[in-house]
């Protein structure tokens, strides 16, 4: 897409801090880090959300996006990582091309769970809505 931002990124027409790129995805690092390390994985594909990659780019995206994990284990050795997608505007996600983060963690980081980014506990029983989703597929 010619207004994308991380698509141009992806074709080197705007530069950045790459640390792996493939036939399938281009990873850099982010340019306000949270963490050092804090890297952005995305697919050369433009998909605005997770949702909209191809079913076929998901694998290949996933696999790509466990070596790079792998690279940054060895390169930076931290003690944990929190890997995550903004997944729509609600969410947070600024940028509409899809992103995968890596965000290197350590002991005492300040740092919290995945969970915590949402306080929103369900009124309604957590089975109806099981069910409700079970029945979408
Ligand atoms: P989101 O909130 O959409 O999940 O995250 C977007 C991320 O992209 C932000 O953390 C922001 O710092 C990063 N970002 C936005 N524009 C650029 C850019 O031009 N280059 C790089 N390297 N990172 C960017
Ligand atoms: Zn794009």
């Amino acid at each position: 897409m010619d207004s994308c931002i991380f698509c141009k990124i992806a074709k080197g027409e705007i530069p950045a801090d790459k640390v792996y790129e493939d036939d399938t995805v281009f990873a850099f690092l982010d340019i306000h880090p949270r963490a050092p390390g804090h890297t952005m994985v995305i697919p050369k594909t433009h998909a605005e959300t997770f949702s909209d990659l191809p079913t076929g780019e998901v694998g290949p995206f996933f696999e790509s996006t466990q070596k790079i994990v792998g690279m940054i284990k060895r390169a930076l050795k931290p003690d944990a990582f929190t890997l995550g997608m903004n997944h729509g505007r609600v969410s947070g996600q600024e940028v509409d091309h899809m992103h995968f983060h890596i965000m290197p963690r350590w002991a005492g980081d300040g740092g919290h769970s995945v969970q915590s980014v949402v306080a929103n506990t369900p009124t309604e029983d957590i089975k109806t809505i099981a069910e409700k989703i079970r029945s979408a597929a």
